[in-house]
């Protein structure tokens, strides 16, 4: 099958090779970060300051996505008002009042990106010299398009960091964007046979998608790509083991892995989401409901990404999640499970084809079902 953007199987005929490719990748990015004092000051201030503090390897993801998203955005952030990103940002949060506040705000959105995010500024250039209050604005923009909710509260805690470091942040934050442009030659060799359609998505959908609430979001780029598959295969190692002691195991699936569309398929939906009915055999769905069945973990179809978690605080510890998404969800998603107080894993979709963000009808989807029984050690044929 065509890719539309990226494809797991690249140019072989199964995923499992892309697995090893992004294990490499997290490894190569481990080691390069090694060699920097940073990711061990930052473990450090965050533990002294009392804020929320994840796993090293969760920092070291952190750390490229500091330099990538400066390298990516930064110039187009340097001309938008600091303080306009988190006033947007509190104008998109009113979209979880209802459908109709969704359907305006969406609307907004998608104005306010092209209007005043997306032509401002060259991207891919990077001011000579980066500071804090550059990548404030960074923050800013980021708040402002909607698009990085979780990211930004990442970023904002960094952004303490090196507040407190003023004299040596410049050079750290330098040293980000260096680090990111290491990160995204070497990412393209390594996957870039994984995300080979993602530019000419993108060349053919620019227009389509102006004045589109998802124009950002679906105009990522292929490094973005990377990063989140990298990140995704970071968070996994970070998490595993809290993920195996919990007592209660889920997966999440998004609706376009369903083999009928809307109206044929007969899963019925409950507060955590839609349970499968069974109807089509071939259904991989039906396939993973089963299995859970068998081997005592719950199935849930998610219809977008937003409403995956809910936004009930869980008792740590008790609940282990499996998010499958494609790649451009897969950062957020570990990060706002782990702060509901889920343990997160995640598997990738093989491909997207949803028609929300990708196609004109929309395709069925599917995962390595290999990946997804190893995270729940369930060895053998089930
Ligand atoms: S098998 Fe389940 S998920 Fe698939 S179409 Fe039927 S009810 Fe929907």
């Amino acid at each position: 099958m065509e890719a539309i953007t990226y494809s797991l199987y690249g140019t072989s005929a199964g995923a499992r090779e892309y697995y090893n490719d992004a294990a490499k990748m997290a490894d190569e990015l481990i080691d390069i970060t090694n060699e920097e004092k940073t990711i061990k000051e930052f473990s450090r201030f965050v533990k002294d300051n009392g804020l929320k503090s994840l796993d090293d390897l969760v920092y070291v993801m952190e750390y490229a996505m500091i330099g990538i998203l400066l390298s990516k955005y930064g110039s187009r952030a340097s001309l938008l008002h600091q303080y306009g990103g988190k006033m947007l940002e509190g104008v998109y949060a009113l979209k979880r009042t209802g459908r109709f506040a969704r359907s305006a705000v969406g609307r907004l959105k998608g104005i306010v990106n092209t209007a005043l995010l997306v032509h401002k500024g060259k991207a891919d250039s990077v001011a000579s010299s980066i500071d804090v209050k550059y990548f404030s604005k960074l923050i800013g923009w980021l708040h402002a398009t909607g698009e990085f909710e979780q990211e930004t509260k990442r970023l904002e805690v960094w952004a303490r960091y090196f507040g407190d470091k003023s004299a040596d942040s410049s050079r750290i934050l330098s040293r980000a964007v260096r680090v990111a442009g290491w990160f995204e030659q070497r990412s393209l060799e390594l996957l870039g046979d994984y995300t080979s359609n993602v530019d000419s998505f993108i060349d053919n959908r620019q227009s389509d998608l102006k004045w589109k609430e998802n124009q950002i979001f679906c105009t990522r780029t292929r490094v973005e790509y990377h990063l989140n598959m990298v990140g995704a295969e970071l968070m996994n190692r970070a998490f595993q083991r809290d993920f195996i002691n919990t007592g209660e195991k889920r997966v999440l699936l998004p609706i376009c892995m369903r083999e009928k569309g809307e109206k044929l398929c007969r899963a019925v939906q409950t507060e955590h989401g839609y349970l499968c009915n069974g109807c089509a055999r071939d259904c991989q769905v039906h396939a993973i409901t089963a299995l859970g069945k068998k081997h005592n973990f719950k199935v849930y179809m998610i219809p977008h990404a937003s409403t995956a978690f809910g936004h009930q605080h869980m008792e740590k510890g008790d609940i282990g999640i499996i998010g499958v998404a494609c790649p451009l969800n897969l950062i957020s998603g570990g990060y706002k499970a782990k702060e509901l107080g889920y343990e997160p894993q995640c598997v990738l979709l093989n491909y997207c084809g949803c028609a929300r963000h990708w196609h004109d009808t929309g395709i069925v989807t599917n995962i390595e079902l290999d990946r997804l029984q190893a995270m729940l050690q369930i060895h053998g044929m089930s």
